[in-house]
Parts: C-alpha cells; sequence; structure tokens
C-alpha cells in the first residue's frame, strides 16, 4: 500500500504527499549543495550550499505543486472532479476521477501546466535580473535562477509528446478528435511515452558510463517512470473502455464462505482453513461485516492460545473503508484495487455482505469482452 500524507486542502483539492518524496527532496538538496551550487558560485560557504540545496527543493516542490493544481483548476472547470494531487518522486499527479469528456477539455487541462510552469519561470527570471541589479546578494540570486531553470525544464519536459506527459496528452487529444478513437489515440500517445522512455533509460545508463553518475542515473530513473506510465496509461482506456457500465453485481462471486467473529481460531484453522482451502474469509458480528481474517493474522497467536483467541480478536478491518457497493462501476474496482494495493474487495449491500470481487472476476470477464471483442 502506498504510504500518503495529507498536508492541506487547496480549492477543496486535498494535496497529498508520497513518502518517497522525502528521499526524492533530501536527494535534490544534496546534489545541489554538493554539486551544482558549488560549480556554479565557487566563492560561497558550505553552510550556504545547504541551504541554498534545500530553499531550492522547497520552491521545485511549490512549482510542481502549482503546475499540478493548474491542471487540477482546468479541470474542476470541465466538470472533472479531482480526486487529490500527489506529490511523489519525480513531480506530481492530479488524480483525475474519469478521463476527459471531449478532446477539446482534455488540450485545455493538459496545456495549463506548461504554461504555468512558463509564467513561473519568467517570474523567477525576472526576480533574479531584479535581485541581481538592486540587491546583488549571490545566495538569493542562484537560488532564483536555479527555480528559473527548473521550471523552464519542467515547461520542456512535460511538453514532450509522450503520453502521459501533458504533451502526450495534447498529442492524444488531436488524434482523438480526428479520428473520433480515444483507445487509438492513446495507443499512438503511449507508444511514442514508451520510446521516449526507453530512450531515457539509455541515454541515462550510457552518461552514467560516460562518468556523469548522478545526472544518468536521473535520466534512467524518469526513463522507468515514464515507461511503466505510459503503459499503465494504455490498459487504463482498455481496461476501462471495456468494463464500463458493468456493475460489480454482476461479476462479483456471491456464494461466500463467512465465519463468526465469535469463532476460537482452532476450529477456524480445523474447520476452515483446512477444509476450504481459501487464504481467507469474511467476519460476521451480529450480521454486519466486520472486516477480513487471513493465515496471516492466525500465525501472530501463539498456538497455545488459539482455544481461547476467537477471529473477532484477529480480524484486520482496515478493509471496510475500501468496500465496493453491488450498484458501483467495474471500473471502480479497479481503481480501489490499484489504488489500494488490494486483491480482493467485499461488496457491502446496506452494511450487509453481498459478495466479494476479486481480481480474478475482473480478468475472466475481460478474457469474455476481448474474446467476444465488445
Ligand atoms: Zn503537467
Amino acid at each position: 500500500m502506498r504510504k500518503q500524507i495529507e498536508l492541506i486542502r487547496i480549492f477543496n483539492i486535498p494535496i497529498k504527499l508520497d513518502l518517497s518524496w522525502f528521499i526524492i527532496a533530501a536527494f535534490i538538496s544534496w546534489t545541489l549543495a554538493l554539486g551544482y551550487f558549488p560549480v556554479k558560485y565557487p566563492e560561497l560557504g558550505k553552510v550556504t550550499y545547504w541551504i541554498m540545496g534545500i530553499a531550492s527543493a522547497l520552491l521545485l516542490f511549490i512549482s510542481v505543486l502549482l503546475h499540478e493544481l493548474s491542471h487540477s483548476l482546468l479541470a474542476k472547470q470541465n466538470n472533472i472532479p479531482i480526486r487529490g494531487i500527489t506529490l511523489f518522486i519525480f513531480g506530481g499527479v492530479a488524480e483525475m476521477v474519469k478521463e476527459p469528456p471531449t478532446a477539446r477539455s482534455e488540450i485545455k487541462m493538459a496545456v495549463a501546466g506548461p504554461v504555468c510552469s512558463g509564467i513561473l519561470a519568467l517570474f523567477f527570471f525576472l526576480l533574479s535580473i531584479l535581485f541581481t541589479n538592486f540587491f546583488p546578494y549571490l545566495p538569493i540570486v542562484g537560488i532564483l535562477k536555479y527555480c528559473f531553470f527548473v521550471n523552464l525544464v519542467l515547461m520542456i519536459f512535460n511538453l514532450l509528446p509522450g503520453f502521459p506527459l501533458d504533451g502526450g496528452r495534447i498529442l492524444r487529444a488531436v488524434i482523438w478528435n480526428y479520428s473520433g478513437d480515444i483507445k487509438k489515440a492513446t495507443y499512438t500517445a503511449s507508444r511514442i511515452g514508451a520510446s521516449m522512455g526507453i530512450f531515457l533509460i539509455v541515454w541515462g545508463f550510457f552518461n552514467i558510463f560516460k562518468g556523469n553518475f548522478i545526472g544518468g542515473l536521473w535520466m534512467a530513473f524518469i526513463g522507468i517512470f515514464l515507461k511503466s506510465a505510459a503503459e499503465a496509461g494504455y490498459q487504463q482506456i482498455v481496461t476501462g473502455k471495456l468494463l464500463h457500465g458493468i456493475k460489480i453485481s454482476e461479476i462479483m462471486t456471491r456464494n461466500l464462505v463467512t465465519i463468526e467473529d465469535s469463532l476460537p481460531i482452532d476450529k477456524l484453522v480445523n474447520e476452515y482453513f483446512l477444509k476450504y482451502r481459501y487464504n481467507n474469509y469474511p467476519v460476521i458480528c451480529k450480521g454486519v461485516f466486520v472486516g477480513i481474517v487471513s493465515i496471516h493474522d492466525v500465525k501472530q497467536i501463539p498456538r497455545r492460545e488459539w482455544n481461547t483467541v476467537t477471529a473477532g480478536k484477529i480480524v484486520d478491518s482496515t478493509i471496510v473503508d475500501s468496500c465496493l457497493s453491488p450498484d458501483d462501476d467495474a471500473t471502480q474496482a479497479i481503481a480501489t484495487m490499484s489504488g489500494k494495493g488490494l486483491g480482493r474487495i467485499p461488496v457491502l449491500d446496506n452494511g450487509k455482505l453481498a459478495g466479494i470481487v476479486s481480481q480474478r472476476d475482473i480478468i475472466h470477464i475481460l478474457q469474455h469482452k476481448s474474446a467476444l471483442s465488445v
């Protein structure tokens, strides 16, 4: 499961921080403090380099946040709800609840980010000129120049025509507009995105062997990220199209073996785990679903306590928040599974357990549908 911290809400959009961001922020500060700034401004001191590095990493963070926020605001204007913005290892992701309805709205949303980064680049450029002329304090000028440079890079990199980068989204929207086929358009744009990813990986390794270790490592990392995001983006469109309009109630497994929360663990093991051979069981307390108990939970309890400890004591109830309803769309199941890293999700009908939908159920229906090509 991904670990995220919610920072603040801006325009009612939750801004979340992926824990990987801390690692990357430290890495950016470190490379700036020990490499970039000492080379550019050799006359400054060690502590100053570190302050400059940390300040630059924070300003980069704000720049990326503003970039994503401008995407989100345009999405809201086009009635596409935003679940949140997550800032993670290589920048940010605005999570749209659904794909844009038209090619036109896609273009508007995609352009908003690079436009924002361009404005920020201009802003930092002007500010650096202002400081150079009227207040030539080198550390501040250095930070401002770095922010100008990094926003320019953000703008240009995001305009590259590979999906899911902004430029790739624009390209997709243009093809979509001409062909009327979002699947074909996504396929083309994400193939370019994946190819660019491979190119970056190769180029990154070439740089590493040439001695540019940190620069090369960055390129390779971004390449790996881009390639997998491009492939996932295409898969999402294909599965989304196949699953569209299918209700959870049509694909879920209904006849479940459930257990009562009062059941002692020894009975749970002998009469359920050894008999039915499922890895986990839904637990019911007074008719209400309270969670899942798995072999892993059983193993935490010493064997001599198996006849006294009940299933209700070891049940994992974190899954209750992720439950689906029978009327939900099947695409919602995929979103929850991939978002929370779950293999099976319980389906509740007015608090009562109605069934479970698993990755297998989804793969099944996808195989059927793609075999029939409907
Ligand atoms: Zn963007």
